[in-house]
């Protein structure tokens, strides 16, 4: 992974300092001297994460980091002050003015790069997102909403953490508690099973379990399927960097030092569980953006791009298996007359109210699909011409015989359906045929007089 990172630092040595260091694990670096210099930078989108020195001459760290959080342009990308180790209080400015993440000078190595991958990765995902929303074919709004919303609200979490040390944990949960649902689990052999069992947004291991090692823990939770995306914190102490470099090579997304400085422990833990969510909003836009192309909006019934290439699948299979394979085609009568009486809004009504009695009538391997605007088509697998035919009067009549409702109960319709209804038959090459042959029944049903079912013989 690599991404181009921002130094900004009034002092030259403290800049070379930083760049080697990030240079030597293959960043791009690029640099400022100033808050003005560094604003302009970011404002032309030419890099992906900022390290801001709080003490700068004319604008300190802290007005930078604000300034890039009130311009949308600049808002997203992730803001690292690098604070002295005796001023507590800038951490506190600093997450008041918007920063992601706090490095304390003189900045250790391992903390450096460990933060940067972590918040670079974070961007990764909202910029795939965004992208996504930007390139407009296929936006999912709602997934892209409810990514801005996880980067504007107070995130709440649910949290885990395991460790067996009242002293240790007591004092972590106070601070916790203050933003976050916690939970303790201080058995690490029950651990596995508690985070599998629930739903965390991150979860917090101690490095110092008695007679348990924390990274079988964390391998153990890396590779389970549902675990492997959770947002693991390590609690470790001073001394332990060996062991942290190995959780971390583990996929551990980020670690903290004992005594626990409250901000810190509350700010990793925000950037995580945004992280979690980010990453769960790009996964249902993906998984939106799928059934949105094979589903049709008004109905929630498959569209008919997937009934086309869905028919071909079941065709292919009911005539390699010898099995019997139905289709059944339903047209709305006179529909025409419902829009021009009551307006096209009502028509929508009826054509969703349609739709649930459809989905009522048949079973659920049974493929039901909005064909057109009034026509819906069922594909019956396993079903003969005579089973399809009961069907079809079932659907029949679930229309005819109660009156539609529309206008929150303002008006009742009388509606009515024709049906036709066709069956695979030996010779049968290919899918639209059967579809035409249901189509054949159905004019004829309409010609014969409407709210009738018309089966091809068997
Ligand atoms: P028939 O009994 O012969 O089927 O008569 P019909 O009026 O139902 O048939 P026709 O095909 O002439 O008209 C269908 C109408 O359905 C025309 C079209 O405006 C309307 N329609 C198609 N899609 C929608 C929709 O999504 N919503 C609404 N409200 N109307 C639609
Ligand atoms: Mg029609
Ligand atoms: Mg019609």
């Amino acid at each position: 992974m690599t991404a181009r990172v921002l130094v900004v630092d009034d002092i030259p040595a403290n800049v070379k300092l930083l760049e080697a260091r990030l240079m030597a694990e293959y960043f791009h670096v690029i640099t400022a001297s100033s808050g003005q210099e560094a604003l302009e930078i970011c404002e032309r989108d030419q890099c992906d994460i900022v390290l801001l020195d709080v003490m700068m001459p004319e604008m300190d760290g802290f007005e930078v980091c604000h300034r890039l959080k009130q311009n949308p342009k600049t808002m997203h990308l992730p803001v690292v002050m690098v604070t002295a180790l005796d001023q507590p209080n800038d951490r506190v400015r600093g997450l008041e003015a918007g920063a992601d993440d706090f490095l304390t000078k003189p900045v250790n190595d391992l903390a450096l790069i460990t933060r940067v991958k972590s918040l670079v990765r974070l961007k990764l995902v909202t910029d795939e997102l965004r992208m996504r929303a930007s390139s407009g074919e296929t936006v999912d709004m709602d997934a892209v909403a409810n990514a801005d919303a996880v980067n504007n609200s107070e995130i709440r979490g649910n949290i885990i953490m395991v460790d067996d040390r009242a002293s240790s944990y007591e004092r972590t949960v106070k601070f916790l508690s203050q933003e976050h649902d916690v939970a303790v689990i201080t058995d690490p052999q029950d651990a596995l099973f508690q985070v599998v069992e629930s739903n965390y947004d991150v979860v917090v291991i101690s490095l110092s379990l008695t007679d348990f090692d924390a990274l079988r823990l964390c391998s153990h939770l890396r590779s389970l399927e549902r675990t492997r995306s959770l947002p693991i914190l390590i609690v470790a102490d001073e001394g332990q960097e060996s062991q942290i470099s190995r959780a971390l090579e583990l996929g551990v997304n980020d670690y903290i030092i004992r005594p626990l400085d409250k901000n810190e422990l509350l700010a990793r833990v925000r950037t995580q569980i945004k992280r979690k969510r980010y990453n769960d909003c790009l996964r249902n836009s993906v998984q939106n953006t799928i059934e949105m192309a094979v589903t049709d909006g008004l109905t929630g019934l498959h569209n008919r791009r997937y009934l086309d290439s869905h028919l071909a699948t079941l065709f292919d299979k009911a005539k390699a298996k010898q099995s019997h394979l139905s289709t059944v085609m339903c047209d709305i009568d006179h529909f025409k007359r419902v829009n021009d009486t009551y307006g096209h809004d009502v028509g929508d009504e009826v054509i969703r109210e349609f739709a649930e009695r459809l989905k009522k009538c048949v079973r659920g391997v049974d493929l039901a699909s909005r064909y057109g605007g009034e026509e819906f088509v069922v594909v019956m697998p396993d079903t003969d011409v005579a089973l399809a035919s009961i069907v079809a009067e079932r659907i029949r009549a679930s229309i005819a015989d109660h009156p539609f409702i529309v206008e929150k109960g303002a008006k009742q319709l009388a509606i009515t359906v024709s049906v036709g209804v066709s069956s695979i038959v030996e010779g049968d090459e290919e899918p639209l045929k059967l579809l035409k042959r249901a189509d054949i029944g159905l004019y004829t049903a309409k010609k014969n007089g409407r709210n009738q079912v018309i089966a091809e013989a068997a």
